[in-house]
């Protein structure tokens, strides 16, 4: 769904230019779980934002299916990723005076064909917590809520910039079980950004990252894309 050719992205600070990006050609598939790795500074966030049409590149196109993000003014790009991108960051952003029903519902009011805050939840394990608010959540529980207010409006893309980066271990593989469980079951195309380790055995595919480029691409032989190699 997404093509990226031959981006970069250049922080001009005065004194020093930083490549954040340095050339990255990225192909991600429909249908596809790609988990984005790599040293700190390598350039995972910054691509990340890209596609979902937080930020731009410098130079190179960035495509969605047939449309060129690159080619979108700024009210054009907002669209773009309202209608298509889910993100969950690593804290959650959860609005505390609302309960987890709430904070979902705050998305489907005004997503097109939403799903019903009360399914979103179910879908992370959340459905007996509804009514509960995010201080009386555990890290992985409120992470979780987020995951279902970002998958309420149904979006094709969810892009997660370390979803488990605040949480331990174990609670951050209930949080990567529940991207796994929805990639499968809505052929969300998902990207990760996670260090827990758990990811690899779920992804279709591991990016790595170094220095702003893309340094290797590693296809997880035990699990099979999901319609072929998909555009
Ligand atoms: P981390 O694992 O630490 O989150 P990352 O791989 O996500 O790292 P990015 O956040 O994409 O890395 O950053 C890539 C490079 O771009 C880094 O060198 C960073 O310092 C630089 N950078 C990011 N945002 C800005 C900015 N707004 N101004 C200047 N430099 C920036
Ligand atoms: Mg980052």
């Amino acid at each position: 769904v997404f093509r990226t050719e031959d981006i970069t992205k250049v922080y001009d600070t005065g004194e020093v230019k930083v490549y954040a990006l340095a050339g990255v050609d990225l192909q991600l598939y429909s249908g596809e779980l790609a988990v984005l790795l790599g040293p700190s500074g390598s350039g995972k966030s910054t691509l990340l934002n890209i596609l979902g049409g937080l930020d731009r590149p410098t130079t190179g196109d960035v495509w969605f299916r047939e449309s060129r993000l690159t080619g979108m003014n700024d009210r054009e790009l907002t669209r773009f990723r309202r209608d298509h991108v889910g993100f969950v960051f690593q804290f959650y952003n959860l609005v505390p005076s609302l309960s987890a029903r709430e904070n979902v519902a705050l998305v489907t009011d005004i997503a097109r064909d939403p799903m019903p805050a009360e399914e979103a939840l179910d879908l992370v394990g959340l459905g007996h917590r509804m009514d509960h608010f995010p201080a009386e959540m555990s890290g992985g529980e409120q992470q979780r809520v987020a995951i279902a207010r970002a998958i309420a409006k149904r979006p094709e893309i969810l892009l997660c910039d370390e979803p488990t980066g605040a949480l331990d271990i174990r609670t951050g593989v209930t949080v990567l079980e529940a991207l796994n469980r929805i990639n499968e079951q809505f052929g969300t195309t998902t990207a990760v950004i996670t260090h827990n380790a758990a990811i690899r055995k779920m992804a279709h595919r591991v990016v790595r990252f170094l220095d702003g480029k893309i340094k290797e691409v590693e296809v997880n032989e035990s699990r099979i894309m999901p319609h072929e190699i998909q555009w």
